[in-house]
């Protein structure tokens, strides 16, 4: 996992089994200290650029650490939240360890070089939840259903424990209805990111607060919507 970098521990030997979540967190809140609002943030299609498939063409996470590029504007919109004082979460589902395309080691390479390279632009990540699982997986320890992987709230909730995060104030930002979906059911306000080639299919299963053009139009806009 790498040398501990600021705004981020990662832990030797992360939570991976069962149907937890992994947890990459800077530990937990001080007692008492005031519930938080956290701008929760998809990942791939959303910090990064998805990497189409070689096959289908759909997009898919960056598998390797060389593959990874951040989209543009995505670590300005990072420092604009944690300006505007929201925790700022990466919840991403990585299931191409479950489907044995990589190792569980590679996921989080990969995830850690998103988050350094955001690191690079002055960006942090505060933390993040990673859902390993797949209900079609092939490595039996990652395979079935869990409450982490999106649609379900289980990391956005899991890291409002952790972090003392009030989810009546924050907000999920991603480019797919599983996004809003998990926003929604984890009580947060919510904004699809939709742009050519993103991976929201326009089911219209559910209903997102705003609409984006990219995160930095997501963030802006939120930030505009807040009570001063
Ligand atoms: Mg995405
Ligand atoms: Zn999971």
């Amino acid at each position: 996992m790498g040398v501990p970098r600021k705004g981020i521990v990662s832990r030797a030997s992360p939570r991976s089994t069962g149907r937890q979540p992994v947890e990459l967190e800077p530990g937990t809140p001080a007692a008492g200290a005031r519930a938080r609002p956290a701008a929760f943030l998809d990942r791939d299609g959303t910090l990064n650029e998805a990497v189409p498939d070689p096959i289908s063409g759909a997009p898919e996470s960056p598998l390797a650490p060389e593959d990874v590029r951040l989209l543009p504007g995505a670590a300005a919109s990072v420092r604009e939240l944690s300006a505007a004082g929201y925790l700022v979460i990466c919840v991403s589902n990585q299931p191409a360890a479950a489907k044995g395309k990589i190792t569980v080691e590679q996921v989080l390479a990969a995830h850690e070089r998103v988050l350094e390279l955001l690191a690079q632009e002055g960006a942090d990540i505060d933390a993040s939840r990673l859902c390993l699982h797949h209900p079609d997986g092939v490595a039996s320890e990652l395979a079935g259903s869990c409450r982490c992987r999106k649609p379900e709230p289980g990391m956005l909730l899991d890291a409002a424990r952790a972090l003392g995060i009030d989810l009546a104030s924050s907000w999920m930002l991603g480019d797919t209805d599983s996004d809003i979906s998990a926003g929604r059911a984890a009580g947060c306000r919510t904004v699809l990111l939709e742009y050519p080639g993103s991976a929201h299919k326009r089911l219209g299963v559910v209903q997102p607060d705003l609409i984006a053009a990219d995160l930095a139009d997501g963030v802006r806009q939120l930030l505009d919507r807040r009570p001063r």
